[in-house]
């Protein structure tokens, strides 16, 4: 899950675009297979009534052949002879000759079925997309059913009295013969031939049907294939619509929701832990954001210790000196502990500070806090509370020790004389005042002034000592 997300964008774009691009393809080629069943349909169809035409109008020559020599009536032998110019392509074809034509009566027939340009049967059966064999079958019917038509000229002949000779041509003038003319049309001879022209028709019917079922199912075939390929297509779709709402939840919902969380902490001053992020975008957008706030966070440390914190000495100034005591006398309260306070002053300052100049006056601070605070302990606060004068809050002390601690300090102040350049040696001594804590009763400020008396008192009984108060 380490990739990131624009490069997953990318590639789940290029990999919709191929699908969307393979699934129009595949669509195109169903359309193709619709149109090919479709002209299937049409030219089987087509095909079929042409062959159907054909056995139509052998059967309406023996019909009008047969009509004629009972009836003797020239009107059937005329329609028998159209019908063969129609087939042969020499008299004008009926629109939808195909359609129910010789067993209309006129002027239906001619209302129906106008007069088409002429074309023979087997010129628009050459049109139509019939295999070598199917063709050959219904030139074979057609070939049969002309050959027919030499038997029924025969028949027609015998009606007026021409008989053929020798050489096969009618020259032969005798009676007319009616029942020959009859019994020649209704012979075995004829049944025969009219079998001839039927069975190639019925091969061709048989060999189209079992063309156009085979074409038709492997077409169905194609098409089912497509179908499982474009469902193949829409669920890796799917999947892929699926794969990208769970990666937009884990690379992108859920971590904008943990920053979220650690803004919030952030607002509410709350610690933030470092959470793992994905290595991608909004992951390195998370990182940077992290490393701000640590940046945000050591300079606001660094501006707080600049409130904070006595420049010249590097201990707590009295602001941050009466944060800290109020904090400890609250749960020094709440333990019932002892708490002493300390106030000092350095003696005669100003003497110093006037015979060496202001800045050994500096150094001479300096040296006092480092004196002091190497021998302080781990919770006692020392601050400057103002010019020569600080504080220093003992926890866990009552008066008694406080008043020795004190003593002890000055003590060491005044042991440890200050040195300036290996030659000057200024001695220092402090005065100090202490107090302790006597709760409820006592605040910050009520004991800061009692020790504060104490130190006035040191001061006035000759200063180096520690007064209780
Ligand atoms: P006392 O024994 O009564 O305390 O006498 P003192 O001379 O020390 O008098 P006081 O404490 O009233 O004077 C403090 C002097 O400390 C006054 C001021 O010039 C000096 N002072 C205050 N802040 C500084 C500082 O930051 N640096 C230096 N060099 N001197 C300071
Ligand atoms: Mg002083």
């Amino acid at each position: 899950m380490n990739i990131t997300i624009k490069k997953f964008f990318i590639l789940s774009a290029l990999l919709l675009l191929s699908i969307y691009a393979i699934l129009i393809f595949y669509i195109i080629e169903l359309d193709k297979i619709n149109a090919s069943l479709q002209s299937l349909q049409n030219s089987s169809f087509k095909m079929s009534q042409k062959a159907d035409e054909l056995r139509q109008s052998s059967d309406d020559l023996t019909r009008f052949a047969r009509t004629y020599v009972i009836t003797a009536d020239p009107l059937y032998k005329t329609q028998y002879f159209t019908i063969l110019d129609i087939r042969n392509g020499k008299a004008k074809r009926p629109f939808e000759y195909e359609g129910i034509y010789w067993d209309l009566l006129e002027p239906k027939r001619s209302q129906l079925h106008p007069q088409n340009d002429p074309i023979s049967l087997e010129v628009e059966m050459k049109l139509l997309p019939y295999t070598e064999y199917e063709f050959s079958r219904l030139k074979e019917a057609e070939n049969q059913s002309n050959k027919l038509v030499n038997l029924e000229v025969q028949a027609f002949n015998a009606m007026i009295g021409l008989y053929i000779d020798d050489k096969g041509n009618y020259t032969l003038h005798k009676e007319a013969n009616q029942d020959l003319a009859i019994s020649l049309l209704h012979s075995e001879q004829y049944h025969l031939a009219k079998q001839s022209i039927m069975l190639p028709i019925n091969y061709f019917l048989s060999s189209l049907s079992k063309r156009i079922t085979q074409d038709t199912q492997e077409l169905q075939e194609k098409t089912r294939q497509l179908f499982k390929k474009i469902f193949a297509l829409i669920a890796l779709d799917f999947f892929l619509f699926l794969l990208t709402m769970y990666v937009i939840s884990k690379k992108v919902l859920s971590p904008i929701s943990k920053i979220t969380t650690m803004i919030t902490k952030i607002k509410q001053k709350k610690e933030i832990y470092k959470s793992k992020f994905y290595k991608d975008e909004i992951g390195f957008m998370a990182e940077e954001f992290y490393t701000m706030h640590e940046r945000i966070q050591d300079d606001h440390k660094k501006l707080q210790d600049l409130a904070n914190i006595d420049e010249l000495t590097g201990i707590y100034n009295r602001r941050f000196f009466f944060d800290v005591s109020n904090k400890i006398l609250k749960s020094a309260y709440r333990n019932d502990q002892k708490v002493s306070l300390l106030i000092f002053d350095i003696d005669n300052f100003k003497s110093i500070n006037d015979s060496y100049g202001h800045q050994i006056g500096d150094s001479v601070l300096q040296h006092l806090v480092g004196t002091i605070s190497a021998r302080l302990r781990q919770g006692d606060v020392f601050a400057r509370y103002g010019g020569d004068e600080f504080v220093i809050l003992l926890q866990d002390t009552n008066l008694e020790v406080a008043f020795e601690i004190s003593k002890s300090l000055c003590k060491t102040v005044k042991d440890k004389v200050f040195a300036y350049d290996k030659l000057v040696h200024i001695p220092i001594s402090i005065s100090a005042g202490v107090s302790e804590y006597r709760h409820p009763y006592t605040d910050l400020k009520s004991l800061i002034k009692s020790a504060d008396i104490g130190l006035h008192q040191a001061k006035r009984e000759g200063r180096n000592r520690v007064v209780q108060n």
